[in-house]
């Protein structure tokens, strides 16, 4: 028997409702803080993420899924940012409105080694809002962010801001590291070791314990962020308290991507363990779409992980049919019937399923016990004779005769 890729994962139908809920409640408050859907594909141009994330960010290093053809390459689509900056200056939308509110769901793919909340195909539930420097948009981000959970149902997370500076500030930070960690290599992770090399911000949120330790003796005192950005992270914490978002100021918070500056943040959950506990992630990315060819317009973005949500939220399964109203004929002329109510109840917008197989009255009621009907309708040789049918409530166990013709009223009360 064929199994699923590593890495993969199957969604069931009992686990349907739960992404359900989720995506109506997103699609509910992204659109009360105006905010539109945006389906870009999930093929680009492999050097778009290159470009964007970075050369050595271990995404582009060792994650993306190529597909080479000839000369192209294409990579599975790693993360959404980069994509929808190309389709936000490919469809020109910057000439019409150059302040747009986009927000997206759908599959990412990382050649992750698969764990816990660590997967291969993962899905994204993001938004970028691209057009403007204001940091009140970064605290309106952080709060769409909160929203979405808080009404989700997801508790007991926390949110830690930090703030990466601009480039130039970046790259002060990067030249302190380098001169405050060449001592301390050998006390490292190897990744780290690696990240000293290629990227070494990254190190700063290595969850190693050793790493952990090191980064902590460097004392961190945030000398590197420039006046502007101080007085924009300032900006943006006063908008958090103005909003009454509870959140954490944590100086190691960095994203591994290059596109990042100024404003950063996660949403960090205690389930999902120590070595990938964030349920999201995002940040500022003022230099991305000047970068892709573009002009010279700030941006801001989010992605929640939707199976790191699940973990965070463990629902149970469940069979979302309370409505269902299950039909149970009994003889050859009550099973057709039967197959015209079906039909009639799936006309009149009630759902409707029959048990096809022509079980026992026992056998069919426990199977609409099984799918959780709300109603039963028993037709037999008695009920034909009387152009009637017997309606059961599931819940109540309550019984009655309907005429055929008062049925579907009966049912819409
Ligand atoms: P990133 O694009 O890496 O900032 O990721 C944003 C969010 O996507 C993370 O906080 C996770 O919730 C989720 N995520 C990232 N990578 C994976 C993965 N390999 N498997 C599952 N979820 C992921």
């Amino acid at each position: 028997m064929f199994k699923r890729v590593p890495g993969t994962r199957d969604i069931l139908p009992g686990e349907i409702s739960w992404w359900l809920k989720i995506e109506e409640a997103s699609r509910r408050i992204f659109s009360l803080y105006n905010y539109q859907e945006i389906r870009p594909p999930l093929i680009e141009d492999a050097r778009l993420f290159n470009r964007s994330l970075g050369e050595s960010a271990e995404i582009v290093q060792k994650q993306m899924f190529l597909v080479r053809n000839n000369e192209d390459i294409y990579a599975l689509r790693p993360e959404g940012t980069a994509s929808i900056v190309r389709a936000y200056l490919e469809n020109n939308l910057d000439k019409t409105n150059s302040f747009v509110k986009l927000y997206y769901t759908g599959a990412m793919f990382r050649m992750e080694r698969p764990q816990k909340g660590r997967l291969r195909q993962f899905h994204h539930l993001g938004s970028e809002v691209i057009g403007s420097y204001q940091p009140q948009v970064d605290a309106e981000v952080i709060s769409l962010g909160n929203r979405i959970l808080t009404e989700g149902g997801i508790n007991g997370y926390k949110i830690k801001i930090n703030t990466l500076g601009c480039r130039q500030d970046k790259k002060e930070l990067s030249s302190n590291l380098n001169k405050s960690l060449k001592d301390k290599l050998g006390q490292l992770c190897k990744e780290c070791q690696v990240r000293f090399e290629r990227n070494i911000l990254r190190v700063l949120d290595c969850k190693n314990e050793s790493c952990r330790e090191v980064v902590s003796s460097l004392n961190l005192s945030g000398s590197h962020i420039c006046k502007e950005c101080a007085d924009h992270f300032k900006q943006v914490r006063e908008a958090l308290d103005s909003l009454k978002i509870n959140y954490q100021v944590s100086p190691y918070l960095v994203r591994g991507l290059d596109y990042y500056t100024r404003t950063v943040f996660e949403f960090i959950h205690p389930n999902l363990g120590p070595q990938q506990d964030a349920l999201g992630a995002g940040g500022r990315y003022d230099n991305l779409v000047k970068d892709l060819g573009g002009p010279e317009i700030g941006a801001v973005g989010f992605a929640f992980g939707m199976e790191r949500l699940l973990i965070a939220d463990s629902p149970q399964p469940t069979v979302n049919s309370n409505k269902l109203v299950y039909i149970i004929t009994m003889g050859d002329a009550a099973k057709k019937q039967g197959v015209r109510f079906l039909d009639q109840l799936r006309r009149a917008g009630i759902a409707a399923d029959t048990d096809y197989e022509g079980r026992t009255l026992k056998g069919a009621m426990r199977q609409a016990n099984d799918l959780k009907a709300g109603f039963v309708l028993i037709i037999g040789d008695n009920e034909l004779n009387k152009d009637a049918v017997t309606l059961k409530n599931m819940s109540s166990g309550e019984q009655k005769e309907v005429k055929s013709a008062d049925i579907i009223e009966e049912l819409k009360c």
